[in-house]
């Protein structure tokens, strides 16, 4: 990332903790994502159960690869396993969840689009616990922003990698299908974490998913 794009993100950062905080929200902001990595391990602790949602963030910060096969905890493993769908249902009673959003505005309120919608089922009322981990690439103005951001490139990217035959595939942005097929089904906007504290965001300066 450019230097100047990066102290602008800080900056921006700083900002938004301030707003996640005043709306409940435990939050923290790292530089890198072996930072963040590190400050998660300590987190957790050890004999914790731990679900995850589908997140390219996980995957790129080397949370998942930590997890995988991690003896420490037990993990509910969406990735590894020939019954996804107890896996989902399993996560919802972790004690930890930890999942990226697709959105993360500057007034502190998070947003997310979701298929099946277990991701924001457990992030509304699901682990005692919810983490999550995003980078600044995610923050946005207001929520209207953060709709327009999921419309033109978190779906898009997100149908680009599953290819369902959704229109976005082929116009790069949404044009609002109601296809069966259809990644978006459920939206949420996570205005406050309630109880406090019990959604945790680990913001991290780089890019990171989509
Ligand atoms: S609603 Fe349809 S067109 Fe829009 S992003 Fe989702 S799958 Fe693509």
């Amino acid at each position: 990332m450019n230097e100047h794009v990066r102290t602008a993100r800080r900056l921006q950062a700083e900002t938004c903790l301030k707003h996640l905080h005043s709306n409940g929200f435990s939050a923290d902001c790292f530089e890198t994502a072996e930072e963040a990595l590190a400050f998660l391990k300590e987190l957790i602790p050890a004999g914790s159960s731990i679900g995850f949602g589908g997140s390219e963030t996980l995957k790129e910060t080397g949370i998942l690869d930590w997890l995988t096969g991690n003896s420490e905890y037990t993990v509910y493993d969406r990735y590894h396993t020939d019954n996804p769908p107890k896996v989902f249902h399993d996560s919802l009673l972790a004690d930890y969840y930890l999942m990226s959003t697709n959105a993360l505005t500057m007034d502190g309120h998070l947003y997310n689009v979701d298929n099946t919608g277990n991701r924001v089922a457990a992030l509304a009322y699901g682990p005692e616990h919810v983490i999550i981990v995003t980078g600044t690439n995610k923050l946005v103005k207001d929520v209207q922003e953060a709709v327009l951001r999921n419309e033109y490139i978190a779906a898009p990217a997100n149908n680009a990698r599953i290819q369902r035959g959704n229109p976005c595939e082929e116009t790069g942005y949404c044009v609002h299908c109601s296809k069966e097929t259809s990644l978006c089904n459920q939206f949420l906007v996570t205005r406050r974490s309630r109880p406090s504290g019990r959604i945790h965001v680990i913001l991290i300066n780089e890019d990171l998913g989509y």
